[in-house]
């Protein structure tokens, strides 16, 4: 599990942590707020094995029996909420993992500990009857709504809650931890931590993908010579990248990093803090070819992009629109 010395950014938060423990200023409910991949879950681990550690530090002592069951996912003071439908948190839900629960008393700590990942997929209902139960909460519970969005919850949970917004994390602090405790290259921590824009989680995974390097290679060849294809190649590169279509953001994140260096390059002539350096050459002629205005419509259509994918649009239609609008501009 280890403790929040480990952890790389989120100081706000941990010292907040650190303070409501120590000074027993805990709240009844808390909403932690930030992108997949934040840190979220971690953050809420820690602080429910912080509040039940048997030591009662500003840390979790690791060692106790209470910080042991904690790190196993068995500490019967600790409930994960979970749901079976994958986008909505129903009522029952709730009522059954919460609400039916919750007057239960602590089996063997100071708090009973409610973690509800995916908060925001709580439907109106669900909320309403969290509501309830947050209005008046037995003493000893603690519940912490983890969301990527909490403005989708109902104003009077939101006004009961205190707000942890998990902010992104400095380049410097998600390299150096990708260098240092992962043991990245230098060359591959510089491009993970320029596609994970301050998202620890993020970097991470990009850092341990067997696929990274492969739908860069993709995204490289694309690049470089989209001007010159026909339709028909354009349509043949999409039918390419379907087999990537897990990880279709990542491959636009990387298309998107490219045109961020053409526009930096264009503006500063800088080569310093361009990450696609090994393609400098291609880079440079970019920044030569397009306009401002070119490339910040296609910095557009890639944010079109992923908006229609996250609505289901044709994945075909969508990805061809968009290398059209690369082509043009
Ligand atoms: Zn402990």
């Amino acid at each position: 599990m280890g403790s929040f010395k480990d952890v790389v950014g989120h100081k706000n938060i941990i010292d907040y942590i650190r303070s409501a423990v120590q000074e027993d200023k805990v709240s009844h409910a808390y909403i932690l707020n930030g992108e997949k991949g934040a840190g979220k879950k971690m953050l809420a681990n820690l602080f429910a094995t912080t509040l039940l550690c048997e030591k009662a530090g500003p840390d979790p002592c690791n060692e106790c029996h209470s910080c042991r069951q904690a790190e196993s996912g068995n500490h019967p003071d600790i409930i994960k909420v979970t749901h079976e439908k994958p986008n909505t948190i129903s009522v029952d839900d709730i009522r059954e993992q919460v609400n039916n629960t919750i007057l239960i008393k602590p089996y063997q700590g100071p708090y009973k500990i409610y973690i509800i990942p995916q908060a925001d997929m709580m439907s109106v209902q669900a909320q309403n009857a969290l509501l309830k139960t947050i209005e008046e909460p037995p003493e000893y519970a603690v519940i912490m709504l983890l969301t990527e969005n909490a403005d989708t919850l109902l104003p009077t949970i939101a006004s009961r809650c205190v707000m942890l917004k998990l902010r992104n994390i400095k380049d410097t602090l998600i390299k150096k931890y990708l260098m240092e405790t992962m043991e990245v290259p230098d060359y591959k921590a510089d491009m993970c931590t320029a596609f994970a824009q301050g998202n620890m989680g993020r970097a991470i995974l990009l850092a341990n993908s067997e696929y990274f390097n492969e739908i860069r290679e993709e995204a490289v060849q694309l690049l470089k010579y989209i001007q010159e294809m026909e339709l028909s190649e354009i349509v043949e590169a999409v039918k390419r990248i379907t087999s990537y279509k897990l990880e279709i953001n990542d491959y636009l994140d990387i298309i998107m990093v490219w045109y961020r260096d053409v526009l930096l390059y264009k503006a500063t002539k800088d080569m310093d803090k361009v990450v696609f350096k090994d393609q400098i050459k291609y880079i440079k002629e970019q920044a030569r070819k397009s306009s401002y205005e070119g490339v910040e419509l296609i910095l557009n259509s890639l944010e079109k992009a992923k908006t229609r994918l996250k609505a289901n649009v044709n994945f075909e239609l969508a990805m061809e629109l968009l290398f059209l609008t690369i082509k043009e501009n």
